[in-house]
């Protein structure tokens, strides 16, 4: 493998040759950035696949003629990149060179850390080097997002696909009133880098699937679960135990919350605790029971203080240790948890290798799980910028006829399939039926044929014109 200039000098330390396994391309490059995390973001897309500003040629044959990332290789092939340069110096744009020593300004801004013996210079350093990936950007990952930024944890990825609400400014604290309708992602980011910009954040504007999650959750060291559903939780436990790395989960209830570490490695995971889901119909979200403010931002620090432990290799883990804070009793206590030597995934003989149909296995309906949604009036804000996303209607055509959005497309969801090449990938699409659930079904699709930003009308035409156009006709 081959790295040009403006790839190596982001390397600390650029060996003279590099020696990759694989037997694809695509696998020979998620073993090199598995090795040089720093160039996670200039090799794939946030959304796993390879970007295209990078040429990738093996034995000088560039692999878009091939078959891209499928494109076989052996040991004795050499892979060059060659990636899109805008020209000047991008070591020079960089002043967060990961060189080995730290430097003034971060010797200053870590001052606190640096007193404990615990941390000190090297402990930071290993900070500065670690990856965490936050899941789920909302109640328990924006406290352990805030925190884990002004710790100095080098690498952040977010994944979340939500916008941010109102009623979500009573706990997740990264938003303000200004970021209400705006991707959560987006604003995290934004809000994270303002705070340390020594922190380089990678944000996933996904929803976490069975397809994507063990291609984002390779390129980290550590993953805070911070979700709110029980198919992503054994989504994340599953994929963290395949992949042996620890899963740092947390929840909350009304005004009680759970830590524990779940690391398949040394101790039990998530299934071992809880083999199977409660029926969803037993299952009341935050948004129908409630909860007290500070709770998730107490587990969520809970979180960030377990991810600090993990990477520095201090104190004792919560590996195999539940950990239960009732904030209204003042309590707290802690159940042992033993790992199920019959779990499917971790246990003496594993049966399952790999990701499952998780809504599937919770007894989610498709129908019902969440997909990316836009409020009417945000979308209506939205479509008065300079750049508005793509309008998508996929009603029949004797709807449309009543009444649409301007300058919307009619694809009725039963053409979806035939005319999704026909649809705009770079630009952020929001699609709309009467009420929302044909536009929520047409989402899904998108998301699983590899649409980034993709939304769903939250309450449909109908909503919008109750909201937005009290005059638009309805039916
Ligand atoms: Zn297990």
């Amino acid at each position: 493998m081959e790295l040009p200039p403006s790839l190596r000098e982001l390397l600390e330390e650029p060996p003279d040759e590099i020696r990759l396994v694989g037997t694809t391309v695509e696998e020979v490059l998620h073993a090199l950035v598995d090795q040089f995390p720093v160039l996670q973001h200039h090799v794939f897309a946030p959304a796993g696949t390879l970007r295209t500003s990078v040429i990738v040629l093996v034995n000088d044959d560039d692999i878009r003629y091939r078959q891209r990332g499928r494109t076989p290789v052996g040991p004795k092939d050499r892979i060059v990149l060659v990636p899109a340069l805008a020209g000047g110096a991008p070591a020079a744009r960089r002043p967060r060179r990961r060189t080995a020593e730290l430097s003034s300004e971060e010797r200053h801004r870590y001052s606190r850390h640096l007193l404990l013996p615990e941390v000190g210079e090297s402990g930071q350093r290993k900070l500065r080097r670690a990856r965490v990936l936050l899941v789920g950007a909302g109640g328990l990952g924006s406290p352990a997002g805030l925190y884990l930024a002004a710790a100095g944890v080098g690498t952040i990825g977010i994944v979340d696909s939500d916008s941010v609400e109102t009623s979500n400014l009573q706990r997740q604290v990264l938003y303000d009133v200004a970021s209400v309708g705006r991707s959560k992602v987006t604003r995290a980011t934004t809000r994270l880098r303002e705070l340390n910009p020594h922190v380089r954040v990678v944000p996933h504007r996904v929803r976490l699937t069975s397809q994507n999650a063990l291609r984002i959750l390779r390129g980290y060291d550590v993953v805070v679960d911070g979700t709110d559903n029980f198919p992503t939780r054994y989504l994340v436990s599953d994929a963290c135990a395949l992949l042996g790395k620890p899963d740092v989960f947390g929840s909350v209830y009304r005004f009680e919350g759970q830590v524990s570490v779940f690391d398949a490695r040394r101790g039990p995971c998530y299934r071992c605790l809880f083999p199977e889901p409660p029926p969803p119909e037993l299952v009341p979200s935050c948004a129908e029971g409630g909860v007290l403010g500070v709770v998730p931002g107490l587990v969520g620090l809970c979180q960030a203080t377990e991810v600090l432990k993990l990477i520095l290799g201090i104190g004792e883990p919560l590996v195999g240790r539940l950990w239960l804070l009732d904030t209204l009793a003042g309590s707290s206590r802690e159940v042992r948890v033993r790992k199920n030597p019959r779990c499917p995934v971790c246990g003496r003989h594993p049966t399952q290798r790999a990701l499952i149909d998780y809504p599937a296995f919770c007894g989610v309906a498709g129908s019902s799980e969440r997909v990316p949604e836009v409020t009417p009036l945000a979308l209506a804000r939205e479509l008065e910028r300079e750049h508005p996303p793509v309008l998508v209607d996929v009603r029949e055509p004797g709807e449309w006829a009543i009444a649409h959005l301007p300058r919307a497309r009619l694809v009725p969801k039963g053409s979806l399939a035939e005319r999704v090449d026909g649809l705009p990938r770079r630009r952020p699409i929001v699609v709309y039926c009467k009420s929302g659930s044909r536009s929520a079904t047409a989402v899904r699709f998108l998301l699983d044929h590899g649409f980034v930003d993709v939304r769903s009308l939250s309450g449909g035409i109908d909503r919008w014109a109750e909201q937005v156009e009290p005059t638009m006709p309805r039916y």
